[in-house]
């Protein structure tokens, strides 16, 4: 899995205080962007954090490009409606050179279900290309591919979606593959707005595990503000 964060917002804490305070400023956000001192800044994403006035985090928006991630990663991913997505078509793109595949750890730790699984997959691939020699379009032959396919996928979400996305999948609750590619998400977006970001992440970071009976009992060490 590779993911890597394209571009975001320049200065994303400042734009969204900007938002926030021109609530209640007399002047424009054009000046409050430009004149408004660091400690202010600081202070209104202190007051839009614990009031829940989130509607400012749209303001600000973060666009990843991620490789070599299963279409099950990415069935889960593009439930999330409020972001943007553009992924790698199996319908314009043919894999006639090979399918590469995501292998889960509990399947690739042992030498039986591996086999068991690269059978299934080399099966698949096989019959596909058949149908594709065949003069079958790629749209209709891709349907014997299986869910562990590789992909590309870029994603841009705006900061109001990014923590609430983290805060599902960075989750133990969490598919594994989804998991592992939210950690790298917040990994990459912190450094560029580490007051935004400090507590982002997994619910238990900000206080109980939402998930009772189901909770992986492990919880992160809590992440307080101020
Ligand atoms: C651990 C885990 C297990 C899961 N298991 C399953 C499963 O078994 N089966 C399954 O089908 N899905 C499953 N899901 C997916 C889950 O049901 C959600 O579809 C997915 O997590 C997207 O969440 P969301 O709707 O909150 O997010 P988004 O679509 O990103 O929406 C963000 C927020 O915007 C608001 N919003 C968005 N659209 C609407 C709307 N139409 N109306 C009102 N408010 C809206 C809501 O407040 C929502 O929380 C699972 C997710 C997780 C994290």
């Amino acid at each position: 899995m590779h993911v890597e964060l394209l571009y975001h917002t320049p200065d994303p804490e400042r734009a969204i205080a900007t938002a926030a305070r021109l609530c209640y400023a007399p002047v424009g956000a054009a000046e409050l962007m430009e004149t408004m001192p660091e400690e202010r800044v600081r202070s209104v994403l202190s007051t839009i954090m614990s009031s829940g006035h989130f509607s400012t985090l749209e303001h600000a928006s973060y666009t990843f490009a991620v490789d070599g991630v299963s279409r099950a990663l990415t069935h889960q991913l593009v439930r999330h409606r409020i972001a943007s997505f553009n992924q790698q078509s199996q319908r314009y793109v043919k894999f006639t050179d090979g399918l590469a595949t995501v292998k889960p750890d509990s399947i690739a730790a042992d030498p039986q279900r591996e086999a068991v699984f690269d059978e299934a997959i080399d099966a698949a691939i096989a019959a596909y290309e058949k149908l594709l020699a065949a003069g079958v379009p790629a749209e209709d032959a891709r349907y014997l591919l299986p869910n562990a396919a590789e992909t590309k996928i870029v994603i841009t979400m705006n900061v109001r979606e990014l923590l609430h996305f983290l805060s599902l999948r960075c989750c133990n609750r969490a598919q594994w593959e989804i998991r592992d590619m939210a950690h790298r998400m917040l990994a990459l977006a912190k450094p560029t707005a580490p007051f935004i970001f400090m507590d982002a992440g997994a619910p238990c970071i900000r206080g109980n595990c939402p998930e009772g009976k189901m909770t992986c009992g492990n919880p992160y060490p809590r992440v307080k503000r101020d």
